[in-house]
């Protein structure tokens, strides 16, 4: 299958990973928004968040969003945790972007 994340994810193409395990890889995106902005991606395929059929992988994925929050010192300095869906992402494999620091925003 050609899809970026799942080549990233089978060491086809290198990434240093700021984390990893056998389910889940952390890594920065490449066209940073943000200081701070990282990807937390399942390895698995999963197509998008609508998709998702094991609620366990939202428990994985939002502990670590929250560990990398911490582990960038974003707990008090603003964030937000993205995940953009139904034609609205432009990678079609699950992905929750990390971002920060920012301040105040009103609703989108
Ligand atoms: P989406 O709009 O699908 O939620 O976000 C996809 C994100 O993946 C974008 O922010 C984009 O910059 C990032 N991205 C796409 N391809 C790559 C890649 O090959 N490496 C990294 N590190 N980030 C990528
Ligand atoms: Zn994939």
């Amino acid at each position: 299958m050609d899809c970026i994340f799942c080549k990233i994810a089978n060491k086809e193409i290198e990434k240093k990973f700021i984390y990893e395990d056998d389910e889940v890889m952390v890594f920065p995106d490449i066209h940073p928004a943000k200081p701070v902005h990282l990807l937390v991606i399942p390895k698995k395929h999963v197509p998008e968040f609508s998709q998702v059929e094991d609620p366990v992988l939202f428990q994985k994925l939002f502990v670590i969003a929250q560990n990398m929050v911490k582990r960038e010192g974003l707990e008090d300095k603003g964030y937000r945790i993205t995940i953009n869906g139904g034609g609205a992402q432009v990678v079609n494999h699950l992905h929750v972007h990390v971002m920060g620091p920012l301040t105040k925003t009103a609703a989108l």
